[in-house]
């Protein structure tokens, strides 16, 4: 029996250990398949507050888990495939091992979103990338796309521009939904080619990519582009599936939270991070709603 089991280890999830941990709480904190969570693959983080030069964004994860062991805080790798969340004490399932919980907060964040595309799929480690940070280093001197029209879509082109000769920019809407600061970032970038209006059909290649089907949705004309690996890079879903049914979600799967707190519809039951952020998503308000879980689940503990 664990006074708080905490499910997921982001900004958000390793800050309400450091909280719980430092209340005596001994909380665990159950990695999941991403451990340190999506910071794990960017590179530099600017915007962190207390890093003036930045930080590399594993380095920031590995010292949030560093800073929860040395209050107490346990951390297991697994994943949790079940949970059951109708009774005192909540019961927590990774693999064959059950935990049972006194409180649980949920910071199990946000994966990427693909297109749809069959070949996709297909071709994803095959050219087909969801991170840039993690994949970019391997089209040095080639051709590549990068899909959407977000900040993230921005800053991959822009970063993938150190090693890729020619990125194609494909967004299909004729105007960007990235901040001003990083579309002029991009769109001052001589090695990104913008191609607005403009959808992938599909990605083509039997073994790797060797290129990608466009449509210009205004004109209504198809065309290929040769190239050698495709960045998608259209934002993210929420990782609820295990809650479906238990915790009351929004119509995009993201957890509900009472305003103005990490509250679910199930009391002792909180959850912080992107989980439940479709606005935001930024590393200081994960951990900032990660912060106030740990506080809450403190406050329910004692009552
Ligand atoms: P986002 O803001 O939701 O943008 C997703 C983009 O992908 C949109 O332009 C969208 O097009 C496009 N898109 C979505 N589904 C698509 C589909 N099926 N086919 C083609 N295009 C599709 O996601 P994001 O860029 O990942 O950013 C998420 C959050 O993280 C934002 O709050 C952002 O500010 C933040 N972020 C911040 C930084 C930073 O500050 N350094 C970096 C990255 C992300 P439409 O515009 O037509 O909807």
């Amino acid at each position: 029996m664990r006074n708080v089991v905490i499910i997921g280890s982001g900004p958000a999830g390793y800050t309400a250990a450091i909280y719980a941990a430092r209340a005596n709480l001994e909380p665990l904190v159950i990695e999941g398949s991403e451990p340190g969570g999506q910071l794990t693959l960017t590179t530099m983080v600017d915007n962190f507050p207390g890093f003036p030069e930045g930080v590399m964004g594993p380095d920031l994860m590995a010292n949030m888990r560093a800073q929860a062991e040395r209050f107490g805080a346990g951390v297991m790798s697994g994943h949790v495939d079940r949970v059951e969340l109708g009774e005192s004490p909540f019961r927590v399932f990774v693999d064959e091992q059950v935990f049972e919980a006194g409180t649980v907060i949920v910071s199990t964040g946000s994966s990427a979103k693909l297109l749809g595309i069959e070949n996709e799929r297909r071709l994803m480690g095959r050219g087909v990338s969801t991170c840039a940070t993690c994949d970019g280093y391997f089209f040095r001197g080639k051709k590549i796309a990068v899909v959407g029209g977000g900040d993230s879509a921005m800053e991959e082109s822009t970063f993938l521009t150190k090693f890729a000769t020619d990125v194609a920019l494909i967004h299909r809407r004729d105007q960007f939904r990235a901040s001003k600061i990083m579309q002029d970032r991009a769109l001052s970038n001589e090695r990104i080619r913008v191609h607005y209006d403009t959808v992938v059909e599909d990605v083509l290649g039997d073994d790797a990519v060797t290129g990608i089907r466009i449509r210009d949705v205004k004109k209504d004309e198809v065309k290929d582009l040769g190239l050698d690996g495709v960045f998608v890079a259209i934002g993210h879903n929420p990782n609820t599936g295990i809650f479906t049914g238990q915790i009351d979600l929004d119509a995009k799967g993201y957890i509900r939270t009472r305003v103005g707190t990490t509250q679910t519809n199930i009391p002792g039951v909180f959850a912080c991070g992107d989980v439940q952020d479709p606005v935001f998503r930024q590393a200081v308000t994960a951990a900032g709603s990660g912060c106030m879980a740990a506080m809450e689940a403190e406050r329910y503990l004692e009552h």
